[in-house]
């Protein structure tokens, strides 16, 4: 390979290269003319004898011939530092030229990557729009639907109780298709931070009441409560929280067996409350447990019961959660061994601060 080496450092060694070769010569000849001008002295005349012919050899040839050597010797070690210094400084420039270009693509990249990024939350915004549009204008002829089918039903003894019945459940499908719409709605206004929250002051037990009243209405279900004697007021939108705690509780009732007890709990945890529901269901199981607060995830295989749903409650639960500054978390199984199967979900808000009298 050829070598490359900075100008300084090749005049640097032609230099060292001249004088090796030139202060030996220097020397034989300074010791020629010593040695015979030193004869002329002693002896009085120029005589080649033995004396002169030693001392030549010694001092005039092997005395330079020592300092070539020792010299071509230091040139080399010389040389040999100077190659190893070219070859790192071109490594470092090899190095230095690869950061760059590498730097160069990354921000290129980065840039890409922004831009598909910024693409992708402007086709977001228009799904979350469009998706917000139909949600609405459904909305309008669902609730002329659904007052007309109460209406109907209103008069049930004059309908033939075959007609009764499909009006019953066309009344049930729609109620259930006004629920998905509204949900629909409310996922998209949450997601797109527009949903409007009303917090204040929520009492807790009629707050829990309410909902399970809604939820377990037409179900025939054991519900153990355990309530501290008196329950200060949380800070939360009082129509959301009820949401949050009915997708619970309409969880523990769908996925637990009718006979299994379903709890619900209160506990107060410093400046925040904990409102705990409890089935003893299957269960989440553990590996499923970061990924059931997704959207649209439902798990529905093995020995579950197939149920309607659509992944969307406990996407939405979390979400209003952390919106009124509350945490939602889920324990399954209930026992540290995993004996005791069911799941405990947690929902823990902020306790109300009191407002002093003079304010
Ligand atoms: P949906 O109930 O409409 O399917 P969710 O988001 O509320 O949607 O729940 C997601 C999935 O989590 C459900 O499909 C169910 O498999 C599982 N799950 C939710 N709650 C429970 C529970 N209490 N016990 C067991 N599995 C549950």
């Amino acid at each position: 390979m050829e070598k490359i080496m900075p100008p300084s450092s090749i005049e640097n060694l032609r230099r060292a290269n001249q004088i090796r070769l030139f202060l030996p010569f220097f020397l034989f000849l300074f010791v020629l003319f010593y040695e015979t001008w030193e004869h002329i002295l002693i002896l009085g005349e120029l005589k080649f004898d033995i004396h002169w012919t030693s001392e030549i050899l010694f001092f005039g040839i092997l005395g330079p011939a020592a300092v070539f050597g020792v010299l071509t010797y230091i040139i080399r070690l010389l040389s040999g530092q100077m190659d190893v210094s070219t070859e790192l400084e071109v490594l470092n420039r090899t190095l230095e030229q690869k950061v760059n270009e590498r730097t160069e693509t990354l921000a290129e990249r980065n840039a890409d990557l922004a831009l598909a990024n910024e693409e992708l939350k402007a086709l977001d915004r228009l799904k979350s729009d469009f998706v917000s549009l139909v949600s609405h204008e459904l909305r309008g002829p669902l609730t002329t639907l659904n007052g007309g089918l109460e209406l109907a039903l209103q008069d049930s003894s004059q309908i033939p109780a075959k007609s009764r019945r499909i009006l019953d459940v066309m009344a049930q499908e729609s109620q259930r298709l006004t629920n998905f719409v509204q949900t629909i709605l409310d996922v998209s206004r949450l997601d797109a931070g527009i949903l409007e929250l009303n917090p204040g002051p929520v009492a807790v037990e009629p707050m829990l009441q309410r909902a399970a009243d809604l939820v377990f209405a037409s179900v025939k279900r054991e519900i153990k409560w355990e309530l501290p004697k008196e329950i200060p007021p949380i800070w939360a939108d009082e129509i959301y929280m009820e949401k949050v705690v009915c997708n619970l509780l309409s969880n523990a009732d769908k996925y637990s067996p009718p006979e299994a007890p379903i709890e619900i709990k209160v506990k107060m945890e410093g400046e925040n409350l904990s409102i705990l529901v409890t089935d003893y269901g299957p269960g989440i199981p553990t590996q499923m447990q970061d990924k059931i607060f997704k959207r649209f995830l439902r798990l529905e295989s093995g020995d579950r019961v197939e149920t309607q749903g659509w992944g969307l409650g406990l996407y939405f639960a979390k979400a209003l959660t952390e919106a009124q500054d509350g945490k939602l978390s889920l324990q399954s199984p209930l026992d540290s061994n995993g004996e005791v199967k069911g799941s405990m979900f947690t929902i823990n808000v902020p306790i109300a601060k009191e407002v002093p009298e003079d304010a």
